[in-house]
């Protein structure tokens, strides 16, 4: 066997756009661990100024963007005179632009990260890309310009990172179907008839991954595997047909492949997002790191289901907002964050999340191949739309 790949001569250069959060900091993890690999040369927030200016000194980043005006103007004193401080609507994009990465990491919760990864695009830089609702919003457009401008788009969402890996070298002729695990969440086994009553605490107690509100949240409604049906179809060109969900409730199953001779591969680890993070990074290459592989003696067991699709009804309507496409899946998107975000304020039952969402989308009339900007009007709609309906 060979011995583990040297690092590259120069690290790589990265930005990470939602450096504050779940993704943000566990990537930050990773660069720690990997400093002969991985360069910071830009970070991004959108409110939280103090602990982005501690992540900043930490890693000696001289390019930084936060969204909030007044969080700027509050930091500002925090960091150097010769640090680049960009804000406002268009601070994203300032970032990745003047900050030269060679690739962008967009772990932005919601849809602030559209137009910074098609910026990083046009700019040649490879994308890793953890926000789901750029892709499920903009996925076409996205892997268009990501073609024309022979930029990689490399998934870090757990479950695409793992089909992304199950598919390396393959003939993409040679594949029946991408089998997205879902943990099944805190409710997986709850009798339908309880689902009107479970609170916030609950929703938020997932049983594998630590991860932000919003995604714990849809990791409970199902939500989350919905967007992520929606991700690969776009990520790996392939009709929602033979896109499948299967419920694994330990999670060590990231996802599968299974090919046209009926053989199935599959990409396995503990639940931590460095993994993806760190192969989303360091690829093509691999390199050795602290993670704790998994000891295949001490597990008790790997079992799979069936998701509850009538319980659950997020499956299904993402299935056919993936299936019609046009501006029907930014419509889903927006009505489901509206959503969430009512339920976190206990302004909406767990069960109302899914109504809402189906009510929305009842209401649009999808546009076929749609521009950037039909996309984010349908965004701006289906926000209103929703909101009105609470
Ligand atoms: P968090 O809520 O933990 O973090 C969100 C990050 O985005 C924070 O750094 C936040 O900054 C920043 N942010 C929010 N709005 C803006 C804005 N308008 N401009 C700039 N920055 C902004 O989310 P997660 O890390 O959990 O998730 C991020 C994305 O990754 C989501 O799309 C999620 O679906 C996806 N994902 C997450 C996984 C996980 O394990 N957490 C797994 C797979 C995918 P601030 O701190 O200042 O608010």
């Amino acid at each position: 066997m060979s011995t583990i790949p040297a690092a590259p001569a120069t690290p790589k250069r990265v930005v990470i756009l939602g450096s504050t959060g779940s993704i943000g900091t566990s990537a930050l993890k990773v660069a720690r661990d990997l400093p002969a690999w991985i360069k910071i040369v830009g970070l991004a927030a959108g409110s939280n100024g103090s602990a982005l200016a501690q992540q900043a000194a930490e890693f000696g980043v001289h390019h930084l963007a936060i969204t909030s005006a007044p969080a700027a103007a509050a930091m500002a004193p925090l960091v150097p005179p010769s640090t680049h401080l960009y804000t406002g609507p268009n601070g994203l994009v300032d970032l990745v632009r003047e900050a030269q990465p060679d690739l962008v990491l967009v772990a932005i919760v919601g849809t602030a990260g559209l137009r910074p990864a098609l910026a990083a695009i046009e700019a040649g830089c490879d994308l890793a890309v953890a926000s789901k609702e750029i892709l499920v919003m903009a996925g076409e457009i996205v892997m268009a310009r990501a073609r024309e401008k022979n930029v990689h788009i490399l998934p870090v969402d757990s479950e695409h990172n793992a089909i992304f890996q199950c598919l390396e070298g393959r003939d993409p002729a040679s594949v029946s179907r991408l089998l997205l695990t879902a943990s099944g969440g805190p409710f997986r086994t709850l009798p339908a008839s309880q689902l009107a009553a479970v609170t916030v605490a609950q929703a938020l107690k997932h049983p594998t991954w630590n991860m932000g509100p919003k995604i714990t949240i849809d990791s409970a409604t199902l939500f989350n595997k919905g967007l992520e049906m929606i991700e690969a179809r776009w990520l790996f060109d392939i009709g929602m047909s033979r896109v499948s969900v299967v419920v694994h409730p330990q999670s060590i199953v990231h996802s599968m492949v299974e090919f046209v001779d009926g053989s199935v591969l599959a990409q396995l680890s503990h639940s931590d997002m460095c993994f993806p993070i760190q192969y989303a990074i360091t690829w093509p290459a691999r390199t050795a790191s602290s993670l704790r592989p998994v000891d295949f003696a001490a597990m008790a067991q790997l079992t799979f289901e069936d998701p509850r699709c009538e319980d659950f009804p997020a499956l299904d309507l993402a299935r056919a907002a993936g299936e019609t496409a046009g501006t029907l899946p930014a419509v889903l998107n927006a009505a489901n964050e509206v959503a969430v975000a009512a339920f976190l304020e206990n302004r909406l039952s767990f069960p109302g999340i899914w109504r809402l969402v189906e009510e929305t989308m009842n209401r649009h009339t999808s546009q076929s191949q749609p521009s950037l900007d039909d996309i984010l009007d349908a965004d701006t709609w289906a926000r209103a739309t929703a909101s009105a309906q609470l």
